[in-house]
C-alpha cells in the first residue's frame, strides 16, 4: 500500500445518502484507489435517538448502487472493528479518563440550566455566550470525590484561552482561529456517550487516517479537532475540506431543490456510473473541459490538488444528460440485463432474465442511440411484456380512429399466412394490403405502430412485430385493446 495512506468516510446515519455524502464517500475512495491506499468506512451513530438501523442499510445499499466498495468498515469488517462508534465507547471513556488524569479535560458539574445561566450572563456582560470554564478550577482531588461519589457531570475539554490554532487544508491552505472564541466544549455527554468532535479525533487517530477528506460544513469544527489531537499526542492528519454544494438559488442544497438523496436518483433510473460521473465533478475538475469519465478513468485522473474551493450548483439536468451519455455507451447485453431489472422493479412480471436475455439484447438493438434511460428504454418496451400496450390517448385519436380498426383485422388476417415470420416478410404483406385497399403504406403503417405499441413512436415497427411474435402482434391488432 503506498505511502500508507487511508481515509474514511463517516456518515452519521440519521437520514439518508445524499448528494454531499455521496460526494465526500466518492472523492476518499476515488482517492484511495488512486494511490493504492484505504478506504474505511465508519458509522458515527453516538445520537442515539436520531440514528437508525435502516438508516445505515440504505446509506450502504446507497454507496454500493454508486460503485464504490471499502476495505474496512460495516460487512467487511477488519483491523480496527468495531465500525460502528456506538460499539466503541471503552475506547473514548479510557481516552477522557487519561485526558482528564493529564489535566486537558475535566468533569464539569453544571446542570443544564445552570450552563445556560452562565451562557445568559456572559452575553450580557458583553461577551460571547460561551461557558465560563467554572468547573476546571475545581482541584482535581475534590473533583474525583464527586465523580466516585456518583454525581451526575459531563467531561470537558480545557481549551486555551489564548492564541491562535492553526488549520493546514490541503484545499484551502492555511487557517487560523482564535483559541478565545473556543469555549471548554464537552467531550463525554452525561449518558456516558462522546460528543462527535471526541468520538472523531479519536477514532480518526485509532484508526490510522491519514487524510481526512470531507464538507466543509466541518471547518468550523477543525480547530476543536487539531486542539484534541495534540492534547491527545496524537499526529495530526492532513485536512481536506471539500466545497459547498449549492441548489439552484445559490442556498446550500437541501430537499427544497428537490431530488437529493441518491436513491431517489436510482429510482429515476440515473445510472451509477453516470452518478458518479457527476459527483466528481462537483468541486474537481481534470482541466476545466473534460467532462465524460468512466469509474476507470475518474480513479486514474483523480487529485486532491484539482479539487476547487469554490462551492458548485447541483444541476440535474446535467446529472441527467452525463447519465444519458453512459447510458448510450452500455452493451446491448448490459441494457438488457439492465431494462429487466428496471422494468421488474416496476412491478412488471417479466420471464427470469436468461430466459429472455437474447430477445431483450435483440428489442434494445432496435432502440438505438435514442433512448438514453431505463425510464425511457421501459416506455418503449414495457409494451412487450404487458398483456396490452398502455396506450397513448393521443395517438389512439390521431391513428386509430374511422376505418382504421378494420382495415388493421383485414391486415391480421393478411399476416396469418407470413411465414416465417420476419420483418421483411411482414412489411411486404403490409404493403401488398395497403396496395389492395388503395391507400398509402403509412395510412395502414401508422395504426400498426400504435396498435402495437400504444405509441406513435417506435423503433422499426416491422422488427417489433417480428419480435413480438405472429399470434400477439396479430392479438393486438384484432383486441381493439385500445378502446378501453
Ligand atoms: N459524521 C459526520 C457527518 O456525518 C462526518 C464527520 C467527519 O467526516 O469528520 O457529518
Amino acid at each position: 500500500m503506498s505511502d500508507g495512506i487511508r481515509v474514511r468516510f463517516a456518515p452519521s446515519p440519521t437520514g439518508h445518502l445524499h448528494v454531499g455524502g455521496a460526494r465526500t464517500a466518492l472523492y476518499n475512495w476515488l482517492y484511495a484507489r488512486k494511490t493504492g491506499g484505504a478506504f474505511i468506512l465508519r458509522i458515527e451513530d453516538t445520537d442515539a435517538a436520531r440514528s437508525s438501523e435502516e438508516s445505515v442499510r440504505g446509506i450502504l445499499e446507497g454507496l454500493r448502487w454508486l460503485g464504490l466498495d471499502w476495505d474496512e468498515g460495516p460487512d467487511v469488517g477488519g483491523p480496527h472493528a468495531p465500525y460502528f462508534q456506538s460499539e466503541r465507547r471503552e475506547l473514548y471513556q479510557a481516552e477522557a479518563a487519561r485526558l482528564v488524569a493529564e489535566g486537558g479535560a475535566y468533569p464539569c458539574f453544571c446542570a443544564p440550566e445552570a450552563v445556560e445561566a452562565i451562557r445568559e450572563a456572559e452575553r450580557a456582560a458583553g461577551r460571547d455566550p460561551n461557558y465560563d470554564g467554572r468547573c476546571g478550577r475545581i482541584p482535581p482531588g475534590e473533583a474525583a470525590r464527586r465523580v466516585a461519589a456518583g454525581e451526575p457531570h459531563v467531561i470537558r475539554f480545557r481549551s486555551p484561552d489564548e492564541g491562535e490554532t492553526l488549520l493546514f487544508d490541503v484545499i484551502r491552505g492555511k487557517m487560523a482561529f482564535r483559541n478565545e472564541l473556543l469555549e471548554d466544549f464537552v467531550l463525554v455527554k452525561g449518558d456516558g456517550l462522546p460528543t462527535y468532535n471526541f468520538a472523531v479525533v479519536v477514532d480518526d487517530d485509532a484508526m490510522g487516517i491519514t487524510h481526512v477528506i470531507r464538507g466543509d460544513d466541518h471547518i468550523s469544527n477543525s480547530p476543536r479537532h487539531v486542539l484534541l489531537y495534540q492534547a491527545l499526542g496524537y499526529k495530526l492528519p492532513k485536512f481536506a475540506h471539500l466545497p459547498m454544494i449549492l441548489g439552484a438559488d445559490k442556498t446550500r442544497l437541501s430537499k427544497r431543490h428537490g431530488a437529493t438523496s441518491v436513491q431517489e436518483f436510482e429510482k429515476q433510473g440515473i445510472l451509477p456510473a453516470g452518478m458518479m460521473n457527476y459527483l466528481a465533478l462537483l468541486g474537481w475538475s481534470l482541466d476545466g473541459k473534460t467532462e465524460l469519465f468512466t469509474p476507470r478513468k475518474l480513479v486514474e485522473a483523480f487529485s486532491l490538488k484539482r479539487v476547487g474551493s469554490n462551492p458548485s450548483v447541483f444541476d440535474p439536468d446535467k446529472l441527467a444528460w452525463l447519465s444519458g451519455e453512459h447510458f448510450t455507451r452500455l452493451s446491448d447485453d448490459e441494457k438488457a440485463a439492465g431494462i429487466h431489472a428496471f422494468l421488474t422493479g416496476q412491478g412488471l412480471a417479466l420471464p427470469p432474465l436468461d430466459a429472455i436475455r437474447p430477445r431483450l439484447a435483440a428489442l434494445v438493438g432496435l432502440m438505438g442511440k435514442r433512448i438514453k434511460s431505463w425510464p425511457e428504454a421501459a416506455e418503449r418496451l414495457g409494451h412487450f411484456f404487458r398483456e396490452r400496450p398502455d396506450y397513448d390517448p393521443e395517438a389512439v385519436a390521431e391513428h386509430l380512429g374511422g376505418e382504421a380498426a378494420g382495415r388493421l383485422a383485414d391486415l391480421a388476417g393478411r399476416l396469418a399466412g407470413v411465414a416465417p415470420w420476419e420483418a421483411g416478410a411482414i412489411e411486404a404483406a403490409l404493403r401488398e394490403r395497403a396496395e389492395a385497399m388503395g391507400i398509402e403504406a403509412a395510412a395502414l403503417i401508422h395504426p400498426l405502430r400504435v396498435a402495437v405499441t400504444g405509441r406513435s413512436v417506435s423503433p422499426d415497427i416491422f422488427s417489433v412485430c417480428e419480435l413480438l411474435g405472429s399470434d400477439l402482434t396479430r392479438a393486438r391488432l384484432t383486441g381493439r385493446g385500445w378502446e378501453g
